[in-house]
């Protein structure tokens, strides 16, 4: 099928509560999205969210990237040659990965459509369903014991609690909040790259010898310490999970070949979508490592296109989609469904979504 056009809108919902990392804080969801159209009328939904903090992505460039780079070099070409597409879309400027997955989720639900089947059974077909954490936000510790709490009374088994503010104060709340919890629900510690090496292994350990048995630590780090990383993953027992590190299947193949880190976060909007994700899960399982699925603040639109990777994928064996949750909006319809913890995927073509509310496309 012939790609006659691309566009995009934008898309702001509220969020139930502001959203809180070690690098920032957010109220709203403040998105762009991409509608990708084929020569028979029929439709691809993708969505772009700027994360400046993480991939230098702004609204301005996210739009700028998509009408004067990605629209030129896309518009014309046959989607039937998958490969063709999909290497023009990565050629076609460096860098950029969010608006490049944005267009490249909406070219997969475009190209699964027309061959009427959910994207997932294409891209693996490894599962129906699975479940998702959610996040815990930066706070003072009662608040975040409280979130907590009220997370495992929502149905989620699994949190990650977000950290990396304030040193061996994050040992504390950790034990905090796995002393409210109790000892059957999954803990994963998300520093956003705020420690240093020597205070994560300090961190890490002083966690290990309370016995508050963390899943695994993500990104202790900077992104570019990849050296720190690998002293960390070496001196510790808990397993260490790879997210701000890893960007491209390059970053993957070199954290993997210098086992940096046990684990991979695979997020759409840094390896610039679901084309180059694929790159790294066959690297991952040919390795032996496992990954997780994350998302950046994102709707349902993008986070719909990650759970059908996560689905399709057996090497993806970790959630983190916890995204369409976090919105104070009623699920959009169509696609995946997001029941709290459990994302159940539907026989919905393509990636599923049947509209989304957004009423300026151009
Ligand atoms: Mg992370």
């Amino acid at each position: 099928m012939r790609i006659v056009d691309i566009q995009v809108g934008e898309l702001s919902l509220p969020l139930a509560h502001p959203f809180k990392t070690a690098l920032r804080t957010v109220e709203r969801l403040e998105d762009i999205v991409v509608r990708v159209v084929g020569e028979d009328g029929s439709t691809g939904y993708g969505e772009a969210p700027p994360t400046a903090v993480i991939t230098g992505d702004t609204k301005g460039s996210i739009l700028c990237a998509i009408q004067d780079f990605i629209k030129p070099a896309i518009v014309g070409m046959d989607l039937d040659d998958l490969p063709a597409v999909m290497e023009k879309l990565n050629g076609c400027m460096v860098h950029n990965t969010t608006p490049k997955a944005a267009v490249d989720m909406a070219l997969y639900d475009l190209w699964a459509k027309s061959q009427g089947k959910p994207l997932y059974q294409l891209l693996g077909n490894a599962k129906t369903s699975f479940e998702t954490d959610i996040t815990i936000s930066v706070n003072p510790t009662e608040e975040m014991v409280r979130d907590s709490l009220e997370a495992v009374e929502r149905g989620f088994h699994t949190l990650k609690v977000k950290v990396g503010k304030e040193g061996t104060a994050d040992v504390d709340r950790m034990a905090a909040i796995r002393q409210a919890v109790g000892p059957g629900v999954k803990l994963r510690v998300d520093a956003n790259q705020g420690w240093t090496a020597q205070q994560s292994v300090t961190i890490i350990k002083a966690m290990e010898d309370k016995g508050l048995d963390i899943e695994l630590v993500e990104q202790p780090v900077p992104a570019l310490d990849v050296d720190g990383l690998k002293l960390v993953t070496s001196q510790v027992d808990t397993p260490i999970l790879a997210d701000e590190a890893v960007f491209s299947p390059r970053d993957a193949a070199n954290i993997i070949a210098t086992h940096a880190a046990d684990y991979i976060n695979i997020k759409l909007m840094k390896t610039g979508g679901i084309w180059n994700a694929l790159k790294i899960c066959e690297m991952a399982k040919q390795n032996g490592v496992k990954c997780m699925i994350g998302c950046m603040l994102e709707s349902q639109v993008s986070v719909a296109a990650a759970a059908h990777l996560c689905a399709g994928q057996e090497v993806i064996t970790m959630a983190d989609l916890d995204g369409p949750s976090l919105c104070a909006t009623p699920p959009m319809p169509g696609g995946p469904r997001f029941e709290e913890a459990v994302i159940s995927m539907t026989s919905d073509p393509g990636v599923g979504l049947r509209d989304i509310p957004c009423d300026n496309w151009h």
